[in-house]
């Protein structure tokens, strides 16, 4: 089939290219399944959870350009699940690759990342780059404790981070996240954290979701709320056009998540993700259409799908390393929609399912 529809539409019976085999690759390509589409992973491990419920798996490395060459001759459009991609070998993919390498290239350096969102007229919390324990007490002096220190590049779930509570601290706050090009940003003493989930497309068409409430714990998200509550509410519309004008100034396609700090003086951008997202998981059964759905539809040009809520809102919960062995009696729970990745070893921090309830 792979018929055009809409202009430019990339149809049903196409192959999507997915770079990274992880759970958001897995889901992504359950929601693409279901409108006719094939995926095709890239991803370096033997069995990453996404290729079980694809069309196909290329083994190979994130920087090997051959293996991306030949990978994006198989596929009508690409996208990425995942950050901490190189991303010189992606010109591989060219336009074929949405959202393009602009999103990647600013979300995956923390200090490029800020002042990305900083020119777009957002705030975010007071920060220095840092490439030394000079620099590290120079932020110390200028901002007072507590700061935590992020590595540039390559976090997730709290990895790279360390707090520093003392201002003789420092030293081995630096030691911790191992002495890299670093951001030292000013502890917040938020009231609440949230997202703004939004899809757009390459015509500026886009779609927020209701935003959710989100609870981390040790940097890992424990669960997404919604509605967001009273703490939330009154933030989500400054944070919607900040989301908004971030999305258009990256030209973004796609769904974009930007997640934020509800402060006593308004939403802080604490960190933008250019894809689908963990707070954003409610939206298979909370939302009329997911957002692993309408990320595939803004990818290949389908028009947007609605994302009201199908009840009175869902809660999230994180399944985080062993929370796993509770599968017994989630999956026996009336209305749990128990979500299981099929990632193998429950190594602790490892995000090894999820659960949803839907609020009547
Ligand atoms: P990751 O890339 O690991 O998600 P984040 O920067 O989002 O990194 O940090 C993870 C969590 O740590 C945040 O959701 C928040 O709960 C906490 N955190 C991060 N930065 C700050 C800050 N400046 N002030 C207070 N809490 C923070
Ligand atoms: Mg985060």
């Amino acid at each position: 089939m792979a018929a055009r529809h809409e202009d430019e539409a990339i149809g049903p019976g196409a192959t999507i290219g997915i770079v990274g085999g992880g759970q958001l690759g897995r889901m992504l390509s359950m929601a693409a399944a279901q409108l006719g589409y094939a995926c095709h992973i890239f991803d370096p491990h033997e069995r990453p959870c996404a290729a079980a419920v694809a069309a196909r798996h290329t083994r190979a490395s994130f920087d090997d350009t051959n293996a991306l060459e030949a990978f994006a001759a198989t596929v009508d459009v690409a996208t990425y699940e995942f950050e901490n991609l190189p991303v010189g070998p992606l010109a591989a993919l060219g336009d074929k690759l949405l959202p393009s390498t602009r999103s990647l290239a600013i979300a995956q350096d923390r200090a490029t990342e800020k002042e990305f969102i900083e020119s777009c007229g957002a705030r975010v919390a007071p920060w220095r780059a840092v490439a030394s324990l000079d620099d590290v007490q120079a932020a110390v002096a200028e901002f007072e404790t507590p700061l935590v220190l992020k590595t540039r590049c390559y976090g997730y779930d709290g990895k790279g981070q360390a707090w520093i509570r003392e201002p003789s601290g420092a030293a081995s706050a630096w030691a911790a996240i191992g002495g890299e090009p670093a951001v030292a940003e000013t502890g917040i003493d938020f009231e609440a954290e949230f997202s703004v989930i939004l899809a757009r497309w390459a015509d500026g068409r886009h779609a927020f979701w209701d935003s959710p409430r989100n609870e981390h714990r040790e940097g890992i998200l424990r669960r997404s709320t919604v509605p967001c509550g009273d703490l939330v509410a009154p933030q989500v519309e400054e944070a919607r056009e900040a989301a908004l004008r971030i999305a258009e100034a990256l030209g973004h396609v796609g769904v974009l998540t930007v997640e934020y700090f509800a402060s006593a003086d308004g939403p802080l951008v604490n960190e933008i993700a250019p894809r689908v997202h963990n707070s954003g998981h409610w939206t298979i059964e909370g939302a009329v259409t997911s957002q692993f759905e309408q990320h595939i539809r803004a990818i290949c040009g389908l028009p947007p799908g609605v994302t009201g809520l199908t009840r009175g809102g869902a809660v999230m919960e994180n399944l985080v390393g062993d929370q796993i062995d509770r599968w017994p009696e989630l999956v026996a729970e009336r209305g749990a929609h128990l979500h299981i990745y099929g990632k193998g070893e429950a190594r602790p921090g490892r995000k090894m399912g999820h659960v949803t309830r839907v609020v009547r």
